[in-house]
Formats: structure tokens, sequence, C-alpha cells
């Protein structure tokens, strides 16, 4: 069998493969992408936050996305029966990027992949890795092409930016359930003809549509909106018919958008998404890191998986670098527990949100601006920035707000 050596193998070519990509073959290593599908591929995950072009940036590909005239994203707008709460990212509390990109995945991926292509790593499409094996550190990787042709490559690390492919998750039985209840997910892209400047395409919408149940309304700048329902299994029971006759009875029940979205023409039959939310025992090994989706996903509410699939990648890459140049890393210390700080701050405000515990918070009547900035980092992505305290105290912070809000206004009667 035909075998291959280079320094570091990396597995999926998406935002969290292409950042570890770019990063770890500027440090001067050899560096390849096995990616399963031929690109421009349909991924979801549109709606980007502002903490990831600091991850685009050091890997180099804010130029290439800039000429792709992507929508500009400022903010995120919360709406329930006609209340609106604006979030602005300008307005946030910690120093940092003040906006990022709406995009269709599959234009915004593959920018990414080439602009690698272009520093020299080579991308491998139509090419899926199907077994590792490892000695020590090392490894021989599996990897099949599109006609079934068989080669290995012989690599000193691997990166798994498989995203939901969860490559080694699932050779090395690392899977492991998530803590939040199963959801699911109806979407498609419109031609939003109807589409105006007051609706405000600069920004992400979310509708709160009834308890437990949210529609995003992402506008493109090619005049395209992604529009899905997010919720309990159980409510997408009530409507029959094909996933078009469901989606489009659904929006009829939406006051906010069944004006703009009646007979609005569907780009494909809308697809599912169903208990997406997972988790891993480890995010490293002897001789490889998890990166992105592969780590852990937790709900697409607050679009956290882009910022954390290439922040991820970004810390992972400089540890990869500095292992591959001989010196012990603490992985436990120096890429979970960073992980995890992100990643539990993103659970506490999924959890608050399906709780009913931001509701009260967004659509308070006389928001304190000060805390408001704080909660806007959060929805900026910047959530290792422990000197807010609405990051350093996620698990707490948003239910005794909303606590005292609730008093107030009890009070107020
Ligand atoms: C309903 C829903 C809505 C979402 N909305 C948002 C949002 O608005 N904003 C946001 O930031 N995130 C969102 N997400 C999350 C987002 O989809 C992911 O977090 C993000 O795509 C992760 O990027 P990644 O690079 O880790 O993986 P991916 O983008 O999935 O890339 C992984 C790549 O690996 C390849 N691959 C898989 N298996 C193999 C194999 N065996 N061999 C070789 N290659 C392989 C795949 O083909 C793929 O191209 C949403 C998720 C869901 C479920």
């Amino acid at each position: 069998m035909k075998t291959e050596k280079v320094d570091v193998l990396v597995i999926g070519a998406g935002p969290s493969g292409t950042v570890a990509a770019s990063i770890i073959n500027k440090a001067g290593f050899k560096v390849k992408i096995v990616e399963k599908m031929k690109f421009p591929r349909f991924v979801i995950g549109e709606s980007l936050l502002p903490r990831c072009m600091e991850a685009l940036e050091e890997a180099g590909f804010l130029d290439a996305v800039k000429e792709k005239g992507f929508q500009e994203k400022f903010g995120a707008k919360f709406v329930k029966n006609g209340k609106v709460c604006d979030y602005f990212f300008a307005d946030q509390f910690t120093p940092g990027w003040s906006w990022t990109w709406q995009v269709p995945r599959g234009e915004f991926d593959k920018t990414l992949a080439d602009t690698c292509e272009k520093m020299g790593i080579p991308v491998c499409y139509e090419t899926t890795v199907t077994g590792i094996a490892f000695n020590g550190s090392d490894s021989v990787t599996t990897i099949e092409d599109i006609d079934g042709n068989k080669s290995q490559i012989e690599a000193r690390f691997i990166v798994d930016g498989s995203g939901y492919g969860r490559v080694i998750p699932r050779l090395f039985n690392m899977d492991k359930p998530s803590n939040l209840p199963p959801r699911k997910a109806l979407f498609t892209h419109t031609v939003d003809t109807k589409r105006t400047m007051d609706d405000e395409p600069n920004r992400i919408t979310i509708i709160v549509h009834q308890k437990g149940i949210w529609i995003w309304v992402i506008p493109f700048s090619n005049g395209i909106t992604s529009v899905g329902f997010v919720g309990e299994p159980d409510f997408f029971k009530s409507n029959e018919g094909t996933p078009e006759e469901q989606l489009r009875a659904l929006i009829a029940t939406e006051p906010y958008l069944r004006e703009r979205m009646q007979d609005v023409e569907f780009v494909f039959e809308p697809r599912v998404l169903e208990s997406y939310s997972v988790s891993t025992t480890k995010f490293y090994g002897d001789g490889f890191v998890l990166t992105g989706n592969v780590t852990e996903f937790l709900d697409p509410v607050f679009s956290s998986g882009v910022t954390l699939a290439t922040v991820s990648s970004q810390i992972a890459a400089h540890l990869v670098i500095r292992k591959l140049n001989g010196e012990n890393i603490n992985w436990e210390t120096e890429y979970t527990e960073p992980m995890m700080q992100g990643v539990n701050t993103f659970r506490s405000y999924v959890m608050a949100w399906y709780e009913g515990t931001l509701d009260t918070i967004f659509f308070a009547d006389d928001q304190v601006e000060e805390i408001k900035s704080m909660i806007c980092s959060v929805l900026a992505g910047y959530v290792w920035d422990i000197k807010n305290p609405y990051v350093k105290d996620h698990t707490t912070a948003l239910t005794k707000l909303a606590k005292l809000i609730r008093l107030r206004d009890h009070q107020k009667v």
C-alpha cells in the first residue's frame, strides 16, 4: 500500500481543521489535510461570533474571507411577542472584535481550505479516514479515496477536526452523551425577496416562538436568508407532511415571520438535524488532539460552534508545535481546562435560555447597561475573559440577575 510521511495529519477541512493546519504549517511543519467531501459542501453553522475573528486572523484567512463580501454581522437581536432586545458587539465589556460575518458555510469553508492550499498545504478531498493505529505518539492512518483506493499516512501527530464525523472518538469508543436533552432543528435557505433594511440583515435574529421553541433568521449578502426552527422533538410532531409542508406550516404560525416568508421560495428541501449535542471522554491522547465539534457540541442557540471550533484549533495548534519541538505538554491544564472554561460558560447560557432565565433578562425593562455589556461579551464569544463576572460566575450570575428583575417587577405592581 502507498505510504506518505507527514509531521501532522489534519482530519477534516472545516474551520477547525483549516485553522489548525495553517498555524502548524506556518511554524514550518509538513501538514496534510484529508477531507471526506468534495468542496463546496453544505454544513450548518452560518452565524459567526466576533471571537472567531482572532483565530481566523492568526491563521491568515481574513483577507481571503473579506474578498468574498459576506454579510457583516454586528450583533444579535432577540424577539418575543413583539418585544425586541438588541445586543451590539461594539458595546461589549471585553476589549475585542465588534463584528464578524454571516456566511453560507459551503463557500466560507471552501475559502479557508483554498487559502490553505495556497499556503502549500495539500488538501486531499473525497478521501475518508477509515482507521488509525497508534504506536506511542506516532501513527499510521488508513485513508480511502472515492474510487476505493486505500493508502496510508504516517504522522507524528494527528489533529482530529472531523466535526460530526467524530473520527477518533468513534474509532476508539470515546463518545459520551451530552448532559443537554435531545433537541431537533428543521431549517432551509429562503430567497428572501421581501427583506428590507428594517429587517436588520446585519445581525442574527432569534425569535422566541413559544416556550422551548425558537427560530433563527440569518440573512446572507446574496439575498438568501437561513431560517430554522429549534426545540424539543415532540413539538415537531404536531405538523404532518413533507419537511417543506411542515416548515411552511410553522412559519405561518409565527407573526414575526409570516408576512415576510409567506410563499417564499426554499433553496433546498428543509433538512432535519436531531440529537446533535454530544461530548467525548477526553480531548487528547498520545499522538492526537480533538478540536472543534469533535470535542463537545452544545446547541445552536448562541452560535458558539464555529467559535469553539476555531479557538480550540488555535490553542491546540500552538501545543502541537511545542510538542513537535520536543516540549512536554500538560494537555489537561493547557488544553482541556481552557476549552471547558469556554464550553461550560456557553452551557450555562444555553441552559438559562431553555429554562426561560434569559427571557426574563433579555426582555426586562430598564436594563443596566453595564450588565448588558457583560452579557454581550458572552454573546460575542469572549467566554475566556474571567474579568467579566458574567463569565467568571456563569453558573449563578444569570439566575441571580433574573431573580432580582422578577422581584423588582413584582414590587412595581
Ligand atoms: C442546527 C444547528 C445550527 C447551528 N448553527 C450554528 C451557527 O449559527 N453558528 C455556529 O458557529 N455554529 C453553529 N452550529 C454548529 C456548527 O455546525 C459546528 O460547530 C461547526 O461546523 C464545527 O466546525 P468543525 O470544523 O469542527 O466541523 P465541520 O465544519 O463539520 O467540518 C468537519 C469536516 O470533517 C470532514 N470529515 C468527517 N468525517 C471525516 C472522515 N472520516 N475523514 C475525512 N474527513 C472527514 C467533514 O466532511 C467536514 O467537512 C450549528 C449546529 C447545528 C446542529
